[in-house]
């Protein structure tokens, strides 16, 4: 009986759209402004407002609408980078990953991954480069790696190709939930004093004598502008990077150069085990992986580069091609077209080599850049080592802002709103017990959670539940599809909407998510 009156009470604070946007209103002056609600940006308000300073981060669309949501899942060291001989980066992106799996515990897992091997030499080359992976992660390692023979390999990769196959080293990462651990990050943000709104996007630059005070964001949703002063801004836009620095100095050239990477989910009995294959280096020098996620199998990635950002990517043909043809060269099972659930494209905001500014090299993964009037842009990286980049962005968006100086706390700070979703979603299944009915009988995820989304993370249509909070889009677009109306039907009884909304919601998902299928 207690513990009832307990649950009926439970009022955690948290990420509400009209009570966030409304402290826009107020013409106080915020220590640091983010523009960009990425791993980047995400990373820079926890750090901030953990630390103390008053911040605000800003989204033009939803949270993680750009590349954070589109990774490979991966929480890795970066074996790729060991080959290149890298090791301070593959050093630091190891002590992340242990911090994230201890921090997100309940967004994140330990996978194991095999490389299969094809001769003596690629078991020795192989089976040492991933001892030292293991020795670098000393004692965050995941656990040991192992030499398998052709038989072990076969056992844990029972979808493996064995034509030539000389056996396969074991090694264990971490993977994630990209979407959702962004979102957490931003909930824990906000329970520390950061205000973080989605569907506000940055237009231009206050300035005082050259140097910026502020900035212009616009309410995509009531077209309302406001005017944020600020003592710091950082730039955490990605592959947008370009777009946000114009608009500080038209003169300046370009921060990064665009490169997208494509991903096929299929289904688990095309490629069984519980093991992810890692192949360090197909015939054109490329990584690919096949990585179970939520009970199917990412496949991917390419690297491409591309002409211009766009906040929904598509993939080339040539990219099918080469993904369709490699999975099936390392696979007994022939995937076709048809067998792609979804294909999900993300870019990749890589470090311009044209840019003659006074970029500095912070590592060959990720650098920094203070402009002539103080705009801090973050760029680059991976989303392994988003809290490294924080830091930085933070003590330096300090020393620009003449803020007092802080230090870092994030470094063993809980990422987990676990038992406050669960507690919500506890009371919003007692108010309205069918909304303990699942969305769909294939999948655990209740309809209670959809009203979840709306009340606790920002969430405001259809395409922010299925794409971003329930995975549905990235896990099979089509019955995303199916799904829809449902959840437009659910969601316009907490948001008091009429049937006209529920239409142009499905057709707005439905246009999206086909998309995300290959014809
Ligand atoms: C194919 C691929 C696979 C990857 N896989 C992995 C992996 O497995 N593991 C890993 O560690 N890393 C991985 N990465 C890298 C990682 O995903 C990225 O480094 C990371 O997501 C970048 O985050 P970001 O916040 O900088 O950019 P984004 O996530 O793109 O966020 C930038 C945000 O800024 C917003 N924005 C832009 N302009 C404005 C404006 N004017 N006003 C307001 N908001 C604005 C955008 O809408 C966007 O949401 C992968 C990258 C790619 C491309």
């Amino acid at each position: 009986m207690i513990y009832v009156c307990i649950v009926k009470k439970w009022n955690f604070e948290t990420m509400n759209r009209t009570a966030q946007i409304n402290k826009l209103k107020d013409s106080e002056i915020w220590d640091i402004v983010i523009i960009g609600g990425g791993a980047t940006g995400a990373g820079a308000a926890l750090d901030a407002a953990s630390r103390g300073y008053k911040t605000l981060l800003i989204e033009q669309y939803d949270f993680t609408k750009g590349t954070s949501s589109k990774s490979t899942k991966l929480v890795h060291g970066g074996v790729r980078y060991l080959q290149q001989g890298n090791i301070k980066l593959v050093f630091e992106a190891l002590r992340e990953r242990g911090r994230l799996l201890k921090n997100a515990p309940h967004l994140t897992s330990t996978q194991a991954f095999i490389v299969p091997v094809y001769s003596l030499w690629d078991k020795i080359f192989y089976g040492v480069g991933l001892k030292v992976y293991d020795v670098l992660a000393g004692s965050l390692s995941l656990g040991k790696t192992k030499l398998l023979t052709t038989k072990q390999t076969i056992q844990q990769l029972p979808s493996i190709n064995p034509n030539k196959l000389y056996g396969g080293i074991l090694y264990y990462d971490g993977q994630f939930d990209d979407s959702n651990l962004c979102i957490e990050i931003l909930g824990t943000a906000q329970k520390k004093g950061a205000t973080i709104i989605n569907y506000c996007k940055a237009i231009g630059f206050i300035k005082d004598k050259e140097k910026i005070a502020g900035v212009e964001v616009i309410d995509t949703y009531t077209q309302h502008i406001y005017k944020v002063n600020a003592k710091a801004v950082i730039n955490a836009t990605g592959a947008f990077t370009n777009e946000v620095v114009e608009m500080d100095d038209q003169n300046q050239q370009d921060f990064v150069t665009p490169s997208q990477g494509i991903h096929f989910v299929i289904n688990k009995n095309l490629f069984e085990g519980s093991a992810a294959m890692m192949i360090p280096k197909t015939d054109d020098g490329r990584v690919l992986f096949a990585v179970p996620w939520y009970g199917k199998v990412i496949v991917g990635t390419t690297d491409t580069p591309i002409e211009k950002s766009n906040i929904e990517p598509k993939a080339l043909e040539e990219e099918i091609k080469f993904l369709l043809e490699h999975i099936n060269r390392y696979g007994t099972h022939k995937i076709t077209r048809a067998d792609v659930n979804t294909i999900f494209v993300g870019l990749r905001p890589l470090i311009s080599t044209k840019n003659k500014g006074n970029t500095s090299g912070v590592s060959r993964e990720h650098a920094l850049h203070i402009s002539l009037s103080g705009l801090v842009s973050i760029i680059g990286g991976k989303w392994t080592t988003y809290r490294k980049m924080a830091i930085q962005a933070i003590d330096n968006a300090a020393f620009v802002g003449k803020l007092p100086k802080k230090n870092c706390v994030t470094a063993n700070l809980p990422i987990d709103l676990s038992v406050e979703k669960q507690n919500a979603i506890n009371e919003i299944i007692e108010t309205n017990p069918e909304y303990e009915n699942k969305i769909h009988a294939d999948y655990n995820y209740q309809l209670a959670e959809i009203v979840y989304a709306i009340r606790h993370q920002m969430a405001t249509n259809v395409e922010d539940i299925l794409s971003r909070r329930i995975r549905l889009l990235y896990l099979d677009a089509r019955l995303a599809m199916q799904v829809a109306p449902m959840v437009a039907s659910v969601m316009s009884k907490e948001l008091n909407q009429q049937p006209d909304w529920i239409k142009q919601q499905v057709a707005d998902f439905n246009a999206l998510a086909s998309k995300y299928i290959l014809d």
